[in-house]
């Protein structure tokens, strides 16, 4: 082929004609009056036949004869309106007997229309033309419907149909089992049922706003709401709701189910909360939660207690065995932490390297002393060997604490540096020991060896 040989446009499909008559010279002036009109023809002397050649060839339009021997054209339509292949070919009655009973007989069994024998050449092509151009329009209708459905089924969003009393007129598929619903189980429910009654009633006055000024009728912006499934369980869901433009008030609903990405969300948020290597709380949450238990014990007037921990001659300890052994002596020291860290308003944290920090709310001084104390008795009992500290044979903790009952006039971190400057005051005096100043500005000490008041 040449390569410049133009491209055959597609022409127009030729209409295909069947036309049925047990004269032949019927059949033979009427197909070559179709001819000439420029349709394909296709042509039966039985009813019979003419069922076998409409399933095969299904034409366009069927001229079909009344009056034959064996079965007769209202048979061959009816038989032609039951099978799902040729029910929609119209067909166009041709008979002598035009009395009014003979055209309803033929109305009744499916006909789209009557013309009466002898047949006028020029009625026949003006009516089989018509008739064409229905049943085009009819085809185009079709088509579309038929892609609008395959869409609206196959689409992933739930689709409704809300009529403006808020009952669900239809939910597509999606919708369906968005909600976990069977197939046409959802249709019929409310709004209400799905969304809740003050939800539902929202809706129900922007239906409402729409009908009394149609012109300005906008679509409803899309919102989360939690939707009520089936089996009674609450689950997120993005909702949309634009006014269709039909005679009837009708709005299409569209649900978009954001479950798995609020999971995914929270999962997120929760993982920018949590240390990845010892899995307690990180510093970013430690310090949100000490701001807010802050300004509920500024409300309360209830003592804050802050514990911050130091471990001691860890880089020596990490030079000596390894960074692996550092990360698993660094779990055993949160988990010690957290262990100790049991109230709702307890938190235990990483706040950076081999520094840990506890915030004990509601907790007075002498109590924070205790449970500090106990976490140094605690890390100094797992015995774990550090054979280069100059301090100790095992590993250690250093830890400082600072109470305040906060008023306007502290600040949390003046609060944070006197609980630090004690951690230090502790490495100072020679590790492996808790150190508070009291109320009075006495210096508190504890330690394996020796507890001093
Ligand atoms: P001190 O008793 O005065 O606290 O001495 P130190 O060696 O503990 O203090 P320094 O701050 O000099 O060293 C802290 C070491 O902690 C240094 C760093 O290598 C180690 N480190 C920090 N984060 C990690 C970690 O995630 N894993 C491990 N294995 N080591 C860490
Ligand atoms: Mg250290
Ligand atoms: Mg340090």
């Amino acid at each position: 082929m040449h390569p410049t040989a133009p491209i055959a446009s597609v022409p127009p499909r030729q209409p295909a004609i069947l036309i049925v008559d047990d004269a032949p010279d019927h059949l033979a002036a009427l197909r070559a009056m179709m001819a000439q009109q420029g349709y394909q023809t296709f042509v039966a002397t039985t009813g019979q036949r003419a069922l076998t050649i409409a399933q095969r060839v299904y034409p366009d339009l069927i001229l079909l004869d009344v009056i034959m021997p064996g079965m007769d054209g209202f048979e061959t339509c009816r038989r032609l309106k039951e099978h799902p292949n040729t029910q929609h070919i119209p067909v166009i009655f041709m008979s002598a007997r035009a009395d009014t009973d003979d055209i309803v007989a033929g109305f009744d069994s499916g006909a789209a229309d009557f013309i009466g024998k002898p047949l006028r050449m020029g009625e026949v092509v003006a009516r089989v033309r018509a008739q064409l151009h229905v049943r085009g329009n009819n085809q185009v209708h079709k088509e579309q419907a038929d892609r609008l459905r395959t869409i609206v089924n196959s689409m992933d969003e739930g689709l409704l149909v809300i009529e403006s009393g808020g009952r669900i007129q239809y939910a597509n598929p999606a919708a369906e089992r968005h909600l976990g619903f069977g197939p046409n189980e959802l249709a019929g429910s409310l709004l209400h049922e799905l969304l809740g009654a003050p939800l539902a009633a929202d809706y129900l006055g922007y239906f409402a706003a729409c009908e009394a000024d149609p012109g300005r009728a906008i679509q409803a912006s899309p919102r989360e709401v939690m939707v009520r499934l089936r089996d009674g369980a609450l689950r997120a869901m993005d909702f949309s709701v634009t006014p269709m433009n039909a005679v009837e008030q009708l709005y299409v609903g569209l649900l978009h189910d954001i479950t798995r990405h609020k999971q995914s969300e929270t999962a997120l948020q929760q993982a920018a909360m949590i240390d990845q290597l010892t899995q307690i709380a990180n510093r970013r949450r430690f310090d949100n939660f000490l701001d807010q238990e802050w300004h509920r014990a500024m409300r309360s007037g209830q003592e804050l207690s802050l514990v911050v921990l130091d471990v001691d001659h860890f880089k020596l300890y990490n030079d000596t065995l390894g960074h692996a052994a550092g990360d698993a002596c660094l779990q055993q020291v949160a988990a010690a932490l957290q262990s100790r860290a049991l109230r709702a308003t307890d938190l235990a944290a990483r706040y950076g390297g081999e520094e840990f920090v506890l915030l004990f709310a509601d907790t007075p001084l002498e109590s924070a002393l205790m449970l500090a104390e106990s976490i140094r008795a605690a890390i100094e009992a797992l015995a774990l060997p550090h054979p280069r500290s100059p301090t100790s044979a095992s590993l250690t903790v250093s830890v400082g604490v600072a109470s305040v009952t906060p008023t306007q006039y502290d600040r949390i971190d003046e609060f944070f540096v006197a609980a630090d400057r004690m951690m230090y005051a502790a490495k100072e005096a020679g590790r492996n020991r808790v150190m508070a100043t009291t109320r009075d500005g006495l210096l508190w000490e504890s330690a394996s060896t020796h507890v001093m008041m």
